[in-house]
């Protein structure tokens, strides 16, 4: 694991382009941190204890000042089983209220059982997800180790509980999961609209350096933030007719040339289901 300096203060570790499995030990998303005057703070916890310590021993080389905050874009388990890691170093856990709904929900202890098997033995240890010791909801300007941070709440759109974060002083905006680059996105129970909609606003913004979710740190961001409006622009538009005409899902997949995307990783494991998600998602606008 290595740190990428992508502005003075600003780094980020990089994760793999996969599934999580016990060789990558579940790193298959980015974590940032910003080193401040008092303390630093990182974006995102990854994807299990293991690699929480491993990202904790990358900041310690570059620093000796104290790991104060974790700010959680949002509760997807790739963000945030390692979230344990930074308790125990003393952080303070700030997310979205929204990500409640996620952390008390039954499909998320399901989750994280058969992640354990998937992920073995990486997550032995996890025995919940860790809550939030500050949640917040509305967009704020917070004074964090000696930094002014703007912590942006932008859902739904990834998720309900989407925030942004974003470094004024060096325009660094860590976007979390608005952003994938270099593989095909997650959808889940995403708001495609919303999405979109957030990734607009985003466009707005003035940014020198875009950490995404996942993928390269991007220095034009428009790119990538339109990378990912066209594939749900794409997803949407494809099943839009089928979603009307109830026609079944797979009949309507099958006629889709997805030759645009198909190169790109994790397609094969991804695009089905994003492509469901949507149709399911279309019969209910
Ligand atoms: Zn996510």
């Amino acid at each position: 694991m290595q740190a990428i300096q992508v502005s003075e203060s600003s780094y980020y570790v990089q994760g793999f382009a996969a599934l999580g499995n016990s060789q990558n030990k579940n790193f298959i998303s980015n974590a940032g941190f910003i080193i401040g005057p008092t303390g630093v703070v990182v974006i995102d916890a990854l994807g299990s204890p293991a690699v929480a310590d491993e990202l904790i021993s990358v900041i310690r080389k570059i620093t000796v000042k104290p790991i104060t905050h974790v700010i959680v874009t949002h509760y997807h388990a790739d963000h945030v089983y390692g979230l344990q890691s930074y308790k125990e170093v003393g952080a303070q856990i700030i997310a979205h209220a929204l990500g409640k709904t996620y952390l008390y929900s039954d499909t998320t202890a399901s989750r994280l059982a058969a992640s354990k098997i998937n992920i073995s033995p990486w997550l032995d240890s996890v025995e919940k997800i860790i809550p939030a010791d500050l949640w917040i909801d509305r967009q704020s300007i917070m004074q964090i180790a000696g930094l002014d941070l703007m912590i942006k709440p932008i859902g739904h759109a990834h998720t309900a509980e989407d925030l942004v974060v974003y470094l004024p002083s060096e325009k660094v905006l860590f976007a979390g999961d608005l952003i994938f680059s270099g593989r095909i996105p997650y959808v889940g129970n995403a708001d495609s609209l919303g999405w979109i909609k957030a990734l607009r606003e985003v466009a707005q913004m003035d940014i020198n350096a875009l950490v995404a979710g996942h993928g390269k740190v991007s220095t034009q961001p428009r790119k990538d933030l339109q990378f990912v409006e066209n594939y749900l622009l794409f997803l949407r538009t494809s099943m839009k007719q089928a979603a009307s005409e109830m026609e079944p899902f797979e009949e309507a997949y099958k006629k889709i040339n997805w030759s645009q995307y198909a190169h790109i990783p994790l397609f094969n494991t991804a695009n089905r289901i994003n492509a469901y998600n949507i149709y399911l998602a279309l019969e209910k606008e």
